[in-house]
């Protein structure tokens, strides 16, 4: 390269399969707002207009881009190809792309016009990489070296089903060593890790890494204002459901950033929405809206995700679970994705928001001594003090019990009361529980496990239709 050079990092992250604009949360001082954020046809307008600008861009969308709405789950990922190659995208990594397992995501992987990179998945037969780990691209003077690091929570975390063959792993010395042969054989000028471990485990790894001038972090969902800047690494991340573009100017002398200018991008009404991408989502969506814009019910309060020891989301999907099995308890993962529903009416299609796998609704019987165990193995996996232990989502969702804990104490020994109801829940007191997906209740805990007759969806149309919508607060992680 010359001495001086200018590159344009935008980042799309944790998209879920939101085509079209919705409801995002949005805080105030007082209360939450919910204006309606994102959509591919004005995230389109946005990426046109930072190109129109003439200078060198590249688009990079850290994954969890397929799964997350009806039109994506019902596909498969599938009816989402036209629109994501359209957006013009450079590369990608992944996570729930895996839903459907490996081989699926492989053979989608085929009809991208883009790379999916994963540096740290490998065949478990043969210790092979499925994905390239990198890609290089020259931009004007510029040849940049973009890595692509997976969720690592795929064969952790995740149903099984996810991993088949596969294992994931975050291996510093690999990543090393990538970033050596990119600068070294491919003469690279700059290094991008194109990231879905979460914002906590990539501030660990630019910490000790040598030689990655910036980190597009994805998974955690985070609305970074102000990019990190962690020893001569930079570190973004862009919210989730497209709702925001994260955009990173970068200008380069003598092969470092001298400098650097980062904007959170919200993508709201003020961009128009381009004709061409409109009409490619109207197709995909066009066969669903009857079913999916349904209504079913009313909510007077907001429904939402965004607090990490509880949820009124959850709060509703557990009351409608619990109700159709008949339990006092009902657990479920502490997912980060599903747009907010404002006060107001639930539609079909904020049901598949709130639970795109639609599991059964299952039940087990679980001990006290289970309930504890399972707990402080998830508070392990959501705040464990080295981030690389960190494989959880928010906390998991859970209704009927009070818990009394602190987040800071070391593992195994968060929890200090568990109450069902007014009493103290026993070691050996064995409870019927109600949840959904492994991730809810994993394999290894409860005795007569089994599925119902009914899923999620149809157990939270009963609830909400019978206007039982205003979720009632029976489950709480306290801070002691
Ligand atoms: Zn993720």
């Amino acid at each position: 390269m010359t001495d001086e050079a200018k590159l344009t990092l935008v980042q799309i992250n944790d998209v879920h399969g939101y085509l079209e604009p919705h409801h995002e949360l949005v805080w105030s001082a007082s209360e939450p707002t919910f204006p309606k954020l994102g959509g591919f046809a004005r995230i389109s307008t946005a990426l046109s207009q930072i190109k129109s600008a003439g200078g060198e861009m590249l688009v990079l969308d850290n994954g969890d881009m397929f799964h997350g709405t009806y039109p994506a789950v019902t596909s498969k990922g599938v009816d989402l190809v036209d629109a994501v190659n359209a957006l013009g995208i450079d590369a990608m990594t992944a996570h729930w792309e895996f839903a459907w397992g490996p081989a699926h995501f492989e053979h989608l992987c085929q009809r991208l016009h883009y790379p999916m990179l994963a540096l740290n998945c490998y065949r478990t037969d043969d210790g092979t990489r499925p994905f390239k780990p990198s890609a290089v691209f020259d931009k004007g003077q510029l040849r940049i070296g973009v890595i692509g690091l997976a969720a690592t929570i795929i064969d952790k975390s995740m149903p099984p089903s996810f991993s088949t063959g596969r294992r994931f792993d975050i291996n510093e010395e690999a990543i090393a060593a990538e970033i050596t042969r990119l600068r070294g054989h491919e003469h690279c000028d700059l290094v991008v890790l194109l990231s879905h471990l979460g914002l906590p485990q990539d501030a660990q790894l630019a910490a000790r890494l040598e030689g990655v001038d910036v980190i597009l972090s994805g998974h955690t969902h985070n609305r970074l204002q102000r990019a990190i800047e962690i020893g001569g690494t930079l570190i973004i991340q862009s919210g989730c459901h497209g709702s925001f573009l994260g955009r990173l100017d970068l200008l380069i002398k003598g092969g470092r950033i001298s400098s650097f200018e980062h904007q959170l991008i919200a993508v709201d009404e003020s961009f128009q929405e381009n004709a061409a991408m409109a009409e490619i989502v109207d197709t995909i969506m066009h066969p669903h809206r009857e079913y999916l814009n349904r209504c079913i019910g009313q909510t007077n309060s907001a429904l939402h995700r965004n607090l990490q020891l509880f949820s009124t989301m959850d709060d509703l999907l557990l009351a409608a679970i619990s109700t159709s099995a008949g339990t006092d308890i009902a657990f479920s993962n502490g997912w980060r994705y599903g747009a907010p529903i404002p006060p107001g009416p639930i539609t079909i299609n904020d049901l598949w928001n709130i639970i795109p796998t639609n599991p059964p609704v299952s039940v087990t019987e679980m001990s006290g001594s289970e309930i504890r165990h399972m707990m402080e193995d998830n508070l392990e996996r959501t705040f464990a003090a080295d981030p690389y232990n960190q494989k959880g989502g928010y906390l998991k969702r859970f209704r009927g019990l009070t818990i009394f804990g602190k987040i800071e104490n070391p593992a195994g020994h968060r929890i200090e009361k568990i109450f069902l109801g007014e009493c103290e829940l026993e070691d050996d007191e064995d409870v019927a529980v109600a949840f959904v997906t492994e991730q809810g209740v994993p394999a290894k805990y409860g005795h007569d496990r089994r599925h119902l007759d009914v899923t999620a969806i149809e157990a939270l149309e009963d609830y909400i239709s019978e206007g039982r919508a205003q979720s009632q607060t029976v489950g709480r992680f306290y801070v002691a």
